[in-house]
């Protein structure tokens, strides 16, 4: 099997014989190799801004007299360049917190209506801006739903899916929310009118800084961590996400949680004569 490796190691022992120990590394390799893009990745992710950076710093101190409105196109440059290392950091710092969390959610209830009031406050002013409909479910119908866990992280969680939505779909668009409760789950469904993901993407979605059109997704401000946070959000809460899409016609992310607290789950059926 040529996608294994092994290792060999030799010892010459006190008695004269020798031994010879045969290690599978494979999976040790694979994440040297995981480790190393990563590094990479990041590295590479803060080299472009900090070029357009030096860039244009050094012309602004190269002609202290350029023109007023130059400077001030130059400096909303820096200023947007520095907000995307913002971001990265701020994106690599949750990560980094989730992935060091071994233990369970908490099993604190969280109000559907609560966090798609939040979703509401955070990016109606966007929409807007961007002449996207913002469509949301009205709060009665949302009465008695919950998800169960933290509600900052849920709440980033669809953020993030909400964000991607209106920044992966033109003007004059929708970005629609939705409920839909299953048998045991329930599902948030943030279903948009944008570009699309051909199918091939779909896989890698989630992976550390996997972009489908890099230029596009950093023209609109992406770093490639967004979804990998959002996986890791869901899966820390004992949930999923699902994704289906049409070229051209808009994507459908689902963040899909248990509608019960953990300690409720998988109990044994009682058995035994009542
Ligand atoms: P980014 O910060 O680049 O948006 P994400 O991890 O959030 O990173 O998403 C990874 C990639 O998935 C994006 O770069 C984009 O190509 C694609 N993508 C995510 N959400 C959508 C969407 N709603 N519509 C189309 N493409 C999307």
């Amino acid at each position: 099997d040529p996608s294994r490796t092994l290792s060999f190691t030799v010892t010459h022992k006190e008695d004269g014989t020798f031994l010879l120990v045969v290690e599978e590394i494979t999976e040790r390799l694979r994440l040297h190799q995981m480790r190393e893009d990563f590094v990479a990745n990041v590295s590479h992710e803060l080299k472009s801004p900090l070029t357009s950076l030096r860039g244009f710093a050094e012309t602004l101190l190269g002609d202290p007299d350029l023109e007023r409105e130059r400077r001030q196109e130059f400096l909303a440059i820096m200023n947007d360049q520095i907000g995307r290392m913002q971001g990265l950091v701020a994106d690599l710092l949750t990560l980094s917190r989730l992935e060091g969390r071994p233990e369970p959610a908490p099993e604190t209830p969280v109000a559907l209506d609560a966090l798609i009031a939040n979703l509401s406050n955070q990016f109606s002013g966007t929409a807007a801006h961007q002449d996207i409909a913002l469509i949301l479910p009205d709060s009665a119908t949302l009465a008695g739903y919950h998800w169960y866990g933290e509600a900052d992280s849920l709440n980033q969680a669809l953020g993030n899916l909400v964000d991607n939505a209106l920044k992966y779909s033109p003007a004059g668009g929708t970005v629609e929310i939705q409920v839909e409760p299953r048998a045991g789950e329930l599902a948030v469904h943030v279903q948009d009118s944008g570009i699309g993901i051909e199918p091939q993407h779909l896989p890698r979605l989630t992976e550390r800084f996997y972009r489908v059109d890099k230029g596009r997704s950093r023209e609109v401000g992406g770093t490639g961590l967004g979804l990998s946070i959002v996986k890791h959000i869901l899966q820390h809460h004992g949930g999923h996400l699902e994704v289906s899409s049409r070229p051209g016609r808009g994507s459908r992310f689902s963040a899909v949680l248990p509608d019960h607290p953990a300690g409720e789950r998988e109990k044994p059926l009682s058995g035994g004569v009542h």
